[in-house]
């Protein structure tokens, strides 16, 4: 509301050219402004350069305030601190534009908040260097420790550095290994001779597939005809083979087949897979090795 009074007074003072500065025009300016007096002019003989002594009204300054009734009455009355304040507010937003700033100490600079808030430039052009808080101030540091970060934003895990407490124990998966470490072989003695026949079952602790099979002979196979091994996965299916692994009647010691294994060949932890033997003529023993896929 102040500044709506002083408008209308400067109004009246642009309309009645000749304003006449007198106890009466003071009083009343003071009356609309709320401005208090620091002695009584009333008695006084005031003309347009008489100084008058007053409080600053911005909110609770009070700050002593002494200038000739004309400019109390241009300005208002206000402390030298108060009327630079309410110079700043004079300023639109908008007309403070980025160029109207001054420039920082040179490129790459930012502005952060230094000591007390003051307003201050901090280097942050140093490449690969990150802007972040210390707990005091904003500061530009390199990434370090276990990884960098080049100046194009290329970050890089240093050697060695993934320490195995850094990987969640369920989060080292099979998938996530090489070939040559998902490969198993399981080696099972099986046999043709009598009693011995038939089918020899194992339980599979993980899941994955059988992908080969070698089978030698560790006795003799007997004559008159061939012992066959067949391999079933957990549901009684054969698995099927590229070449049937059978060995004939009187292979020696140390004869081998094999063969790759390209379907029902998948088991889960837990399932029972079969190896079944079958001759004739009872006689023989075999060594089979069953090459595994983990999953
Ligand atoms: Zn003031």
């Amino acid at each position: 509301m102040t500044r709506i009074y002083n408008i209308n007074l400067n109004m009246e003072r642009i309309r009645n050219v000749k304003v006449k500065y007198d106890y009466k025009y003071l009083s009343e300016y003071c009356k609309k402004n709320n401005i208090t007096l620091n002695k009584d002019y009333s008695v006084d003989k005031i003309n347009r350069d008489t100084i008058i002594h007053a409080k600053c009204v911005y909110e609770n300054c009070l700050e002593n305030v002494e200038k000739n009734i004309r400019q109390l009455c241009n300005v208002g009355c206000y402390c030298r601190t108060h009327v630079k304040i309410l110079s700043i507010e004079k300023v639109k937003k908008t007309n403070i534009t980025i160029t109207k700033i001054a420039p920082l100490a040179a490129r790459g600079y930012i502005i952060i908040g230094g000591v007390n808030g003051v307003l201050q430039g901090v280097d942050a052009v140093t490449a690969g260097q990150v802007v972040m808080g210390n707990g005091t101030d904003v500061v530009s540091l390199p990434i370090s420790s276990d990884a960098s970060l080049s100046g194009t934003g290329a970050l890089t895990i240093a050697n060695n550095a993934i320490t195995t407490v850094k990987i969640l124990n369920a989060n080292v998966t099979v998938a996530k290994v090489s070939a040559d470490l998902k490969a198993e072989v399981l080696t099972i003695p099986a046999s043709f001779e009598t009693g011995e026949l038939g089918a020899i079952k194992f339980k599979m602790p993980y899941p994955g597939s059988i992908v080969n099979v070698y089978a030698i002979a560790t006795k003799a196979i007997a004559a008159t005809d061939a012992g066959t091994v067949v391999l079933k996965n957990n549901a009684g299916t054969t698995m099927t083979v590229t070449t049937p692994i059978s060995f004939a009647a009187s292979d020696a010691f140390g004869t081998a087949y094999t063969s790759a294994i390209t379907a029902n060949n998948t088991f889960v932890a837990g399932d029972i897979l079969t190896i079944l033997t079958a001759k004739t003529t009872a006689g023989g023993k075999v060594l089979i090795s069953l090459e595994v896929t983990r999953s």
